[in-house]
């Protein structure tokens, strides 16, 4: 298939998961197993569509690059062994990695704390011509933080700043700072990978059972099973609040791998598709400095 197919179809692929206005947004109307009628046995074909998909991002990564102009950040949220890592490592598997910045927040450390919480993430924003990757972001301040307020304890903010409006506030601060991104040609686009509570207690007992995958596994991470609910009301509040047009919000039903993968790799390239690039067209000097080159080269 031409990538002007593929890219058709990613459109298609990607737009019934896209959140562009939050406030009709219901986490409960989006089945982590809903996979768009494919089947079981359709995985051969979903992973073929992927290769072709990694490939045609290559294409426009490869343009992204060369026209130095726009700028792309991905921003992956997600409970934990809802896939992150495998969706990442899968979609970005053919592009270049000159290109390409993957990040990983975890808890902040001593010098984080002692700043704003955007300060880590400014820091690691994509150059232009690259595609950022946040593995978890800023959005873990309206998640894990709301989840254990302990954690703003630690965040050393002036008491009076911390109000019932704590949470409102941030999310306005984070619409705002998406927007200025993208006035800046940094094209913002959120994954909320969602896992269902029983295919996490699965992917769990199997990390524990496979030796190979016992290092992926933490008692924290089953832990924090108990506050399931907290978090699916914080996750459903950040999206309701975040999800803008400019920057929105993919909800994407995680409990299959092979389907999370085909629809991330979908929006990012509708995302890329949408930026119209193109190889820089070189001027008449450079055209006449090419043809002296090409001569010199021939004598030699
Ligand atoms: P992951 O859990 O993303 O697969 P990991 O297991 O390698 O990665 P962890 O050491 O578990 O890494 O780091 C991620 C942890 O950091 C998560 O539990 C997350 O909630 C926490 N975290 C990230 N950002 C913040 C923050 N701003 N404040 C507090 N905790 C945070
Ligand atoms: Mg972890």
């Amino acid at each position: 298939m031409k990538t002007k197919g593929i890219i058709k179809q990613a459109r298609q692929f990607a737009k019934p998961f896209r959140v562009t206005q939050g406030d009709k947004f219901r986490l409960k109307d989006v089945d982590p197993a809903e996979t768009l009628g494919l089947k079981s046995e359709d995985k051969p074909r979903a992973r073929e569509a992927l290769a072709l998909g990694v490939h045609a991002l290559a294409e426009l990564q490869d343009k992204l690059y060369a026209q130095d102009q726009w700028a792309v950040l991905l921003i992956f949220q997600a409970m934990d062994a809802a896939g992150k890592d495998g969706a990442i490592k899968h979609v970005m598997s053919g592009v270049n990695p000159q290109g390409c910045q993957v990040y990983s927040f975890k808890a902040p450390s001593a010098e984080e704390l002692d700043h704003d919480y955007l300060w880590r993430c400014t820091q690691r924003l994509p150059n232009r011509g690259s595609i950022g990757i946040f593995n978890r972001s800023y959005y873990e301040e309206t998640l894990v933080v709301r989840v254990h307020p302990e954690f703003l304890e630690k965040q050393k903010l002036p008491p009076e700043l911390v109000t019932k409006d704590l949470w409102n506030e941030r999310f306005q601060d984070i619409r705002c700072f998406e927007r200025y991104l993208t006035r800046n040609g940094v094209v913002v686009r959120k994954f909320f990978l969602h896992v269902s509570k029983k295919e996490q207690k699965r992917r769990f007992l199997e990390r524990i059972e496979n030796p190979e995958k016992n290092w992926k596994f933490s008692a924290g991470d089953a832990q924090e099973r108990e506050h399931w609910d907290a978090y699916m009301d914080a996750y459903e509040d950040m999206i309701q609040h975040t999800a803008t047009k400019e920057a929105p919000w993919y909800v994407v039903p995680a409990d299959n791998k092979w389907f999370t993968r085909v629809v991330v790799a979908a929006a990012v390239i509708d995302a890329l598709a949408s930026l119209n690039l193109k190889y820089p067209q070189v001027g008449p000097e450079k055209v006449k400095e090419l043809a002296v080159a090409k001569r010199a080269l021939a004598r030699r």
